[in-house]
């Protein structure tokens, strides 16, 4: 080989080397961002000889530095190239990145050469093994302090690109063309590519493609989440004359939206989603809990995810290509109106839709549409992206929710006493309409404000401010009013209510009840009598026993076996409707929800329970299972005058079944 160390040296004795450029590109926006130097011998006899057959004699012969020298001081000598702003990639073997040298010679060169050396990237091969990786990694790190980048080319040939990957600081990832030229074609370079786009990116490596030679690798890597690609699509490499005229071609324009058609799952190169960002968006595409697709103007799904092919009830395969009116036809009169909106350019987002029933299901499914215009660069709509969202649950929650209000607002209904709500602004949103019988005044006319017009003149400034000073203070409201009667006589009312609060301790609504003041008193009196022969009873029974007084809504009394259960759940003078209704299951004595209130069912609604079990965790921790009855008591006149709460432990609860 002492000849081609001779002819080597003699070549670059007489500057037969000479550096072509060819660009590196960012496949999002065809815009040129750099340009990598790769090298040529203009051999006086042989013509132009290509790197792959000089580069080894110039390594073995150890004249690496002196070439590398060589082609930089060339390349800086050409002006549009330093005044380009560009970037650009130099090719050093890896014995160059051995030697302690290199680092200075590099930024001898670029100083010389005005050149900031932040503009430059190194790349080297990882085909080559580096033997002593802590002198590579010193002047890795010197090059780095100078500014320059890093790049491992070819990466995917070697056999230890990821020790290297792992043991240099580098910035770059080069694709080798090997997998690029195949990925169109070949499953398994495909995967490689994606796989080695994802490792750079999630190493925060800008990842780079060899060997770009048609449109349809660039789209594929655009998708892919590749950042920049290089080869003959681009540009072939060029002398540094051809500079200017990759500076000014025209970026390469991408049509926006290019479906490529991969092994049956089409992809896309919308602009919708960050390109970058694609291929990681098609694995969450994929898994969301969304179905998606893409429609082209002709209503046909060009792409869709697998949710929404479940949905659909046919496979991914049989929506590709085809119109929405094939694939759902009993769905499409009422989704086409929508897709047609979108596509003149209206987002149409949350609308509710009742999916025609299957014929053997009885549940009726409710989906949540989404219809977005996808618009390609030149602002034109090339189709619409939807999402759908199956919301049955959430409905039949909703529904079930509804049904359980009717059914609290047909118990309010029936309560003897005029049970209100008033909202955070102090208006009435729900009466029982004993309010209509009590004042002749319809439910419509008595919401809002309505009520107030039933009031004597001399009270609507008190009972107005009573709730005024509630909503500001959170008290309770106890005030005492006039209202006229249908017969246009004059009776006392007292209306008491308390706010309820959110978590942030801000008041959503005020509950209440109102009751005429004589009948109360009357109802007092009856109460007394069976008060009279509770008591005597109360103190003795082993069992709970809880007594409320409907007219006053309140707790009359709390047996000692009662407070043994339920501790200070209940105690006497506690106002029913004023009980916090939610409370967490078994928390250290919680108060009860109101379905487990008995006494509030019972006087709300006349309701009777007979046996309901409850886990009840009492203040000291202990937890017990406890078994709750109640019932409306009413007086001998049929009025509801007070209710019963029995608690038992769940042991002995078949007495209780037998004792109500
Ligand atoms: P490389 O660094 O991987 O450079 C890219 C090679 O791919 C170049 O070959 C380039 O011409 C070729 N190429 C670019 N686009 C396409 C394409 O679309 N399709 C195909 N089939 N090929 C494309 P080139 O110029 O022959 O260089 C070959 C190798 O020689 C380079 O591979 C690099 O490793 C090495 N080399 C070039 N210049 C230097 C240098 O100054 N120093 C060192 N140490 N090595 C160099
Ligand atoms: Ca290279
Ligand atoms: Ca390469």
């Amino acid at each position: 080989m002492r000849s081609d160390a001779a002819n080597i040296a003699r070549a670059l004795e007489n500057d037969e080397f000479f550096p072509v450029f060819q660009p590196l590109v960012e496949l999002k926006t065809g815009q040129l961002t750099g340009v990598e130097l790769l090298a040529r011998w203009q051999h006086p006899v042989s013509g132009v000889i290509a790197p792959d057959v000089f580069i080894p004699q110039v390594e073995i012969s150890g004249l690496s530095n002196r070439l590398t020298q060589k082609l930089l001081e060339s390349a800086f000598a050409s002006v549009p190239l330093v005044a380009s702003g560009l970037v650009l990639s130099v090719n050093l073997s890896a014995l160059q990145l051995q030697d302690a040298d290199l680092p200075s010679l590099i930024a001898a060169c670029a100083e010389r050469g005005a050149f900031p050396p932040d503009r430059l990237t190194i790349e080297v091969t990882e085909s080559a093994l580096l033997d002593d990786l802590a002198r590579a990694k010193d002047v890795a790190r010197r090059l780095k302090d100078l500014g320059c980048s890093l790049a491992l080319d070819d990466f995917g040939t070697g056999y230890s690109s990821l020790r290297h990957l792992q043991a240099l600081p580098f910035d770059k990832l080069k694709v080798d063309r090997s997998f690029v030229r195949s990925m169109t074609a070949a499953r398994e370079s495909r995967k490689i590519v994606a796989a080695v786009v994802g490792l750079g990116q999630s190493l925060g490596l800008m990842t780079i493609a060899e060997g770009v030679e048609t449109q349809a690798q660039a789209n594929m890597l655009l998708w892919l989440g590749c950042d920049l690609g290089q080869g003959w699509l681009y540009g072939k490499p060029a002398p540094a004359g051809e500079i200017p005229r990759m500076l000014s071609g025209v970026p390469q324009t991408f049509a926006s939206f290019l479906p490529a058609h991969i092994e049956g799952s089409s992809v896309m190169t919308a602009d919708l989603p960050p390109a970058q960002r694609l291929a990681q968006l098609q694995a969450i595409y994929d898994g969301a809990p969304v179905g998606l697709c893409f429609l082209d103007r002709n209503l046909r799904y060009l792409s869709l995810n697998r949710r929404l092919a479940v949905m659909n009830g046919s496979p991914v395969t049989a929506h590709l290509g085809k119109t929405v009116g094939e694939v759902i036809p009993r769905m499409f009169p009422m989704v086409e109106p929508l897709i047609r909106r979108a596509l003149a350019g209206e987002p149409i987002s949350g609308v509710e839709m009742q999916k025609p029933m299957p014929d053997d299901s009885g549940q009726a499914e409710t989906v949540l549409l989404s219809y977005q215009p996808a618009r390609d660069e030149a602002g034109e709509i090339v189709g619409v992206s939807m999402a759908v969202m199956d919301v049955s649950e959430r409905k039949r929650a909703e529904q079930a929710l509804r049904e359980s209000e009717s059914h609290y607002r047909h118990m309010m209904q029936l309560n003897p006493h005029v049970p209100w709500v008033l909202d955070a602004q102090g208006a009435v949103i729900e009466a029982s309409s004993r309010w209509e019988s009590v004042t002749g005044q319809t439910m419509d006319r008595a919401l809002g404000d309505g009520w107030v017009q039933m009031l004597h003149p001399d009270d609507v400034e008190s009972t107005l401010e009573a709730i005024r000073h509630s909503l500001r203070t959170g008290h309770a409201i106890d005030v005492n009013y006039r209202v006229r009667t249908p017969e246009g006589q004059w009776k006392w009312m007292r209306s008491r209510g308390s706010p309820r609060f959110d978590g942030a301790g801000k008041i959503v609504s005020i509950y209440g009840v109102v009751e005429e003041v004589h009948e109360q008193r009357q109802i007092g009196n009856e109460l007394k009598t069976c008060q009279a022969e509770l008591e005597a009873v109360l103190e003795l029974v082993p069992m709970g026993l809880i007594v409320a007084n409907a007219a006053e809504a309140t707790i009359h009394a709390v047996n000692p076996a009662a407070k043994r259960l339920l501790g200070d759940a209940f105690f006497p003078g506690q106002y029913l409707l004023e009980h916090n209704w939610e409370g967490p299951s078994d928390a250290p004595g919680r108060p009860l929800t109101r379905h487990e209130n008995l006494l509030a069912r019972a006087i709300l609604g006349g309701e009777a329970v007979e046996s309901l079990p409850l886990d009840y965790r009492s203040a000291d921790g202990t937890l017990a299972q406890l078994v709750l009855a109640g019932k409306p008591v009413f007086a001998e006149g049929g009025q509801l005058v007070g209710a019963l709460m029995i608690v038992l432990e769940r042991a002995s609860a078949k007495e209780a079944v037998a004792i109500i």
